[in-house]
């Protein structure tokens, strides 16, 4: 009896669980797991204490309940829930049966009792982060789905209210209500590839359908999780539609402005920090781009002579901070091919191009300004040049006037040396053909208009000539047709005209020949009379010279003769052209504007 008295209470200090026995009120015995269970380290500390001093104040009522039940039903009590004191009044959580048992040889109270206080907080931080979850996913502002086989497991009610749903309909839905099958099927693909090569996270880019039946674009990210045991789709996704449209907006600003700048005649680059976004066709020949090759994308100091980057980039800046325009600066752009081509650049800032602030630059083309500033210049030149003689010359008209004078007498005084006084007269006379040049130059009557026939004009100049001709053998042929236009002309100046080219033509065959002059009146309105001779010809390279002032191939030149004509045709409204083939000979042209024309046999 003894011994197995012993095994027992071996065993029953071995218990896991608290066992304590109650008689009376009082506690007779607790094994080990009890003593340590309340905080008590000596067994006789609790003997012959009550049993309420370890009960919580809120469960003392409960507790006599059970033993009543207990000795009632005569049935061992269901493990119910308590809290118990330990020694250091700490609470501590408990499941709690009863079992009838003697004592003693007196009924008593056996009590077991399961220490549940971890277990409790290990159940109460599970809730928390559950609420967590729960909470973080109720409140993000994204939506939040987990997807199994098609079927929506979990959606958070910003995804329900971004589809226009309320939650319970969203988990009626298949993916194929919500989002396009093609884009699914898509995005699966990529989730297979992805996961092959160790992805987790894999972008989404959709569009969904809304409940209304509108669309609306998504965007965000998805991960295969473990969802109830199962493999999910969980998945994160904003409504990105606003932005989209946003994006297509600014996409039409940018499309509209580049159609505006197609159809500026004018070189058009937009550019962002330096980057070219666009160049419009004008821009390109600028730059002398071939048809085809790239400049989006390439920076714009590519095209910028490497003198002119500094103070490129410091305009740059100003442009950027400035809602004005620039003045027109003077740049040199260097084109692939290499070459230098002067131009000015305007720039302006455009807000929200494809939604960024970037600059807007016109370039204009300076070749054909410097060009026309040169001969502006010239020509500036040449009238300078040409009142200064005008002074000049009628200072020296006078003297001259003297001097021939004064040879003609002494010529007379002295026969016996008749050639020097020959050759002086002769250049006395040059000088004088040259001073009345230099006159009719620098000033062009204007004045003395009329309307002329033009063949008397013609005929009186070649009747001048004729001696000439006749010495060195020219025959001078003239034709006209059967009109007989007049001219409103200054008769002096139109002559002095005739008289340059013909003598020119007559210089041009000192071997002789035949000089042809042809006059014609035609539709356009103006008379056509061409200076036709059979000379050398003018090479290539001298032609587009000729005209210019002081430009002779003769010894005895002056280089003006075809300068003052072309002034004096010019006058008139007409042109003079000349065309030459060497050793064939020259033909000048001249056109003047018919003023009247008698139309004799032309009914
Ligand atoms: P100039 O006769 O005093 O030389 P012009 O102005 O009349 O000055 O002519 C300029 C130059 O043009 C001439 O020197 C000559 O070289 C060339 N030229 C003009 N007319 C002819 C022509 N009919 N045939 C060949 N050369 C010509
Ligand atoms: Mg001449």
């Amino acid at each position: 009896m003894r011994e197995s008295e012993e095994r027992y209470q071996h065993l029953v200090h071995m218990l896991p669980d608290g066992l304590i026995v109650v008689l009376e009120g009082d506690i007779v015995f607790a094994n080990h797991a009890m003593l340590t269970m309340l905080g008590i380290s000596n067994l006789d500390d609790i003997i012959g204490d009550p049993i309420n001093k370890f009960i919580h104040s809120e469960y003392l009522e409960r507790f006599p309940a059970m033993i009543n039940y207990l000795i009632i039903e005569a049935n061992p009590s269901t493990f119910t829930y308590y809290e118990l004191l330990r020694l250091d009044q700490q609470t501590i959580e408990v499941e709690m049966r009863a079992v009838a048992v003697k004592f003693d040889g007196k009924n008593a109270v056996q009590l077991i009792i399961h220490d549940i206080t971890k277990q409790k907080r290990m159940e109460a931080s599970l809730h928390e982060k559950d609420y967590l979850y729960k909470s973080l996913m109720e409140n993000v502002v994204a939506g939040v789905f987990v997807g199994q086989s098609n079927k929506i497991v979990y959606a958070n009610p910003y995804l329900a209210e971004m589809y226009g749903y309320t939650l319970e309909e969203m988990y009626e839905l298949t993916s194929s209500d919500l989002v396009s099958m093609d884009e699914i099927n898509h995005h699966r693909n990529e989730i297979m590839h992805g996961s092959a090569i160790g992805l987790n996270q894999f972008p989404l880019k959709c569009t969904g359908r809304k409940k209304d039946g509108s669309i609306i674009y998504l965007e965000g990210n998805t991960s295969i999780i473990m969802f109830n045991g199962q493999l999910s789709l969980l998945g994160t996704i904003q409504d990105v539609t606003f932005k989209r449209e946003k994006e297509n907006l600014l996409r039409d600003n940018a499309n509209l402005y580049q159609k505006i700048i197609k159809f500026v005649p004018e070189p058009i680059v937009i550019s962002d920090q330096g980057i070219v976004l666009y160049a419009n066709k004008l821009a390109l020949h600028a730059l002398g781009i071939e048809p085809g090759k790239e400049v989006i994308g390439r920076s714009v100091f590519e095209f910028i002579h490497p003198s002119h980057h500094a103070s490129s980039l410091e305009q740059m800046d100003l442009i950027m901070s400035s809602d004005e325009p620039t003045s027109f600066v003077e740049r040199v752009l260097v084109r692939p091919d290499g070459q230098l081509l002067d131009v000015e650049i305007s720039s302006i800032r455009i807000n929200n191009y494809l939604g960024k602030d970037v600059m807007l630059s016109v370039i204009r083309d300076l070749t054909d300004r410097k060009r026309s500033e040169e001969v502006l210049i010239r020509s500036e030149k040449l009238s300078a040049i040409g009142q200064l003689a005008a002074g000049v010359a009628h200072e020296i008209r006078n003297p001259l006037t003297a001097l021939k004078g004064f040879t003609q007498l002494l010529s007379s005084k002295y026969p016996e040396n008749p050639h020097y006084f020959s050759i002086m007269a002769n250049e006395i006379d040059r000088i004088t053909l040259i001073v009345n040049e230099f006159m009719t130059l620098a000033k062009p009557h204007f004045a003395n208009y009329r309307s002329e026939p033009l063949e008397p004009i013609l005929r009186s100049v070649l009747s001048l000539l004729e001696t000439q001709a006749i010495l060195i053998n020219v025959e001078l042929k003239v034709c006209f047709d059967h009109t007989r236009p007049s001219i409103f002309c200054n008769v002096d100046q139109l002559k002095q005209v005739f008289l340059n080219i013909i003598k020119n033509a007559l210089e041009a065959m000192p071997q002789g020949g035949e000089v042809v002059v042809t006059v014609a009146s035609l539709e356009d309105g103006f008379v056509h009379i061409r200076i036709i001779d059979g000379g050398p010809g003018i090479p290539e390279e001298l032609i587009s010279k000729i005209g210019e002032p002081f430009l002779t191939t003769k010894e005895k030149g002056t280089g003006l003769g075809i300068m003052i004509s072309n002034r004096i045709i010019e006058a008139h409204k007409g042109t003079l052209q000349i065309s030459s083939v060497m050793n064939e000979g020259t033909v000048v042209e001249i056109m003047l504007p018919v003023e009247d024309q008698l139309t004799i046999g032309l009914g």
